[in-house]
């Protein structure tokens, strides 16, 4: 992760957020004993932080506006096919079928500030986690007079503000074939979140690739031809939650989902070389590399 910050006192502003990201990641980790996470889905019935319950509120909510596509409760699921300690493999039809039994959303119980899960279910804040500590993050150099800065969370950019001479930031969004900027936008407040199929994928004995997107509703990854969903809105953590679902919908529901939310911009880059990007960006976005086809999505 990377940080910019411009401001008076900006080391201090930096170091506080660098205190704040560590803290995030320790209440939400799926792989440290002591965070909530790990021991919600270790089976405690716990008091949560309020990283925890923002996040676990936001995502059931999220799950239910996309009826499932989106969910929070997959990490049996991406578990078993080896996601979460990169021992790939291919499970059967019968053992997602079970497992998928563990992934009902709608069973998370919570209260007040507690949260309970059914025995066997566990949560998993991967697709949304960086974009909600982007928001954080950005919120807390605010608050330590910081006017200007350029947050890059493992690929999430986020700005505040304008560059220090006012400009725009000029953000390049990452080609899924050469690795190099296939388009670059400029913007002012703003997060440009990608979900990659490209960044994290196996292939198995029979050759089939196999990518960390799943659909909240099969238990199998994503294969319809979309190879990565730029999302471009105020929010982080609703532009990583959209990057995630617009990825696993596919060109047609992400296009009617946009049509009934347009309150966020979009690009999908498809595994044929198509890119499609939602009316808004028409002007702002330049592109940087050869496509098969260039569709604008309209209202
Ligand atoms: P990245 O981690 O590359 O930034 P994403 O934001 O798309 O990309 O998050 C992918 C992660 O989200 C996966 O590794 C997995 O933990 C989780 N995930 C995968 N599919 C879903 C889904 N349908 N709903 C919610 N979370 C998902
Ligand atoms: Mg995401």
């Amino acid at each position: 992760m990377t940080i910019q910050a411009y401001g008076k006192k900006s080391d201090i502003a930096l170091e506080k957020t660098k205190k704040l990201i560590y803290q995030i990641e320790q209440n939400i980790s799926t792989t440290n004993p002591t965070s909530d996470v790990y021991r919600l889905n270790h089976g405690e019935n716990i008091s949560v932080s309020n990283d925890t319950l923002i996040l676990a509120k936001y995502s059931l909510d999220f799950a239910k506006q996309t009826n499932g596509v989106f969910n929070p409760a997959l990490y049996p699921i991406t578990s078993a096919w080896g996601f979460t300690t990169e021992d790939y493999k291919v499970p059967s039809n019968e053992q997602i079928k079970e497992l998928l039994t563990l992934t009902d959303y709608s069973k998370i119980q919570i209260d007040n500030n507690s949260i309970k899960l059914k025995t066997g279910m566990a949560l998993d804040f991967g697709a949304v986690g960086k974009g909600y500590t982007g928001d954080q993050a950005i919120k807390l150099l605010r608050e330590n007079g910081i006017n200007s800065a350029l947050l890059d969370l493992g690929g999430n950019i986020q700005v505040l503000g304008t560059k220090a001479d006012g400009t725009k930031w000029n953000v390049g969004i990452k080609s899924p074939w050469t690795g190099k900027a296939a388009a670059s936008i400029k913007i002012a407040d703003k997060a440009v979140i990608t979900s990659g199929g490209y960044e994290r994928f196996f292939t198995a004995d029979d050759g089939h690739e196999y990518i960390h997107i799943f659909d909240g509703k099969t238990g199998m990854p994503v294969n319809n031809g979309i190879t990565g969903v730029t999302i471009i809105t105020e929010s982080g953590l609703y532009a990583d939650a959209l990057s995630t679902a617009m990825f696993a919908m596919g060109l047609t529901d992400a296009t009617t989902y946009w049509k009934q939310h347009p309150d966020f911009e979009m690009i999908i880059f498809t595994e044929n070389h198509d890119l499609y990007y939602t009316e808004g960006l028409h002007g702002e976005l330049n592109l940087l590399a050869d496509f098969n086809s260039v569709n604008i999505i309209h209202k």
